[in-house]
């Protein structure tokens, strides 16, 4: 059986219908601030759709950016009183130590925006050259009416998007737009802001355009997977598709696959609210597999929300899974072959990729091990189980950091 995701165009889980080789790009972060939960939550999610694809004999080039210049990143170096691409340096090695303890596959590219810069002035270029884009004051702008699917990947209509543009860093009320679902594709700097020599003047790129020349510079015209957490839907990934289809011609993606928010303490996770959950504060009280555990508990295009209680009972699960699994590797489990264990994994898996029943099979494993009723085999199996979730039980439970 193939693997089923929920495709957000098609508003269905569908059979991914996927070649040997498998492109995957997914919206990378701001590294303005700490990794928190959220983050985790969504690359987490895909580092397992990486993981069962692998296991059914899928390689996976996974692309994911930095965001290194945008409208979040410049006001932040601001207020430090810090260059914005010494803060992205640091907040992209803090990342990357975080999704190394979490045991997330690393990508094979990681672009920057700031080393991208040249193809997005192309792309830009070749937008106005054929009048789907056009100067306005002192920036450039897309002109959705020259894109009548312009919405098609949401499905919202014209009000709900003006509503979500405002919201979301759109202009709709700027009447000097032809339309009120323009959006940026380059803009002035302001004072102190980095700038960039365009045929247009110089400036910075807007944010959609960034992610439309990194994923066509690492995977092509038409990607596999494009995937982001749900508040991606729209704007940033309507307008990548407007973009990158107006150029290419082609599919932008075959497959759109979107990861639901996290909230704590009542409101989803924001930095404007303060209300985070860091993954460096978690990691330094609990192991790093139990929150990837833990986070197993909670369906990938959910919405949910975390309660600080989740971690202590994820660092007893763990401590489970790894005491019915001692004296068993994971090498030793990948030779039991279809044993029931793993092909109730891969099959839950494979169904729109449910993590918690995952889970679930697991720890009733675990419990059957722990009773004695199915020695040596079990053990293995449930050590090869586990891994392929990206959990190796071969380790003592315990705090890491
Ligand atoms: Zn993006």
């Amino acid at each position: 059986m193939a693997l089923r995701l929920y495709d957000t165009a098609h508003k269905t889980v569908m059979d991914l219908e996927l070649g040997e080789h498998v492109g995957m790009y997914v919206c990378g972060i701001t590294p303005y601030d700490a990794t928190h939960l959220g983050h985790a939550a969504t690359y987490l999610a895909y580092d397992l759709i990486i993981r069962r694809l692998e296991d059914a004999g899928h390689t996976v080039t996974l692309v994911r950016n930095y965001t290194d210049v945008d409208d979040s990143i410049l006001p932040k170096a601001a207020e430090l009183g810090e260059h914005y691409l010494s803060l992205a340096e640091k907040e992209i090695a803090r990342f990357e130590a975080d999704m190394a303890a979490l045991g997330a596959r690393p990508p094979a590219h990681e672009p920057r925006a700031t080393r991208s810069i040249d193809a997005m002035v192309t792309m830009i270029a070749t937008l106005l050259d054929a009048g789907h884009a056009y100067i306005c004051a002192d920036r450039v702008l897309f002109d959705v009416s020259t894109f009548p699917e312009f919405g098609k990947l949401s499905g919202y209509g014209a009000d709900r998007m003006v509503e979500l543009a405002a919201e979301r860093g759109g202009t709709p009320d700027d009447r000097s737009q032809r339309n009120p679902l323009d959006f940026v594709l380059w803009q002035a700097s302001a004072p102190g802001e980095p700038s960039w020599p365009s045929p247009f003047g110089p400036g910075r790129p807007g944010w959609h355009i960034e992610c439309s020349a990194m994923s066509h510079a690492a995977l092509g015209e038409t990607i596999d997977i494009h995937g982001g957490g749900s508040d991606l839907v729209f704007p940033h990934h309507e307008c990548e598709i407007a973009q990158s289809e107006t150029i290419h011609r082609a599919p932008l993606a075959r497959y759109w696959v979107h990861a639901g928010l996290v909230s704590y303490r009542g409101h989803k996770m924001s930095k404007s609210l303060g209300n985070l959950v860091f993954i460096s504060d978690l990691r330094a009280r609990i192991d790093p597999r139990a929150i990837r555990l833990a986070l197993m508990a909670h369906h990938y295009r959910t919405e949910w929300e975390w309660f600080d209680s989740e971690g202590l009972a994820a660092q007893r699960d763990l401590a489970t899974l790894v005491g019915a699994a001692a004296g068993a590797s994971p090498a030793a489990g990948s030779n039991v072959g279809t044993g029931g264990l793993l092909a109730a994994m891969r099959a839950v898996l494979d169904d729109d990729l449910d993590a918690p029943a995952a889970r679930s099979a697991l720890l009733e494993a675990a419990a059957a091990a722990e009773r004695g009723a199915a020695g040596a085999t079990l053990r293995g199996e449930l050590a090869a189980a586990a891994q392929l979730c990206g959990i190796d039980l071969s380790r003592p439970a315990g705090r890491v950091s």
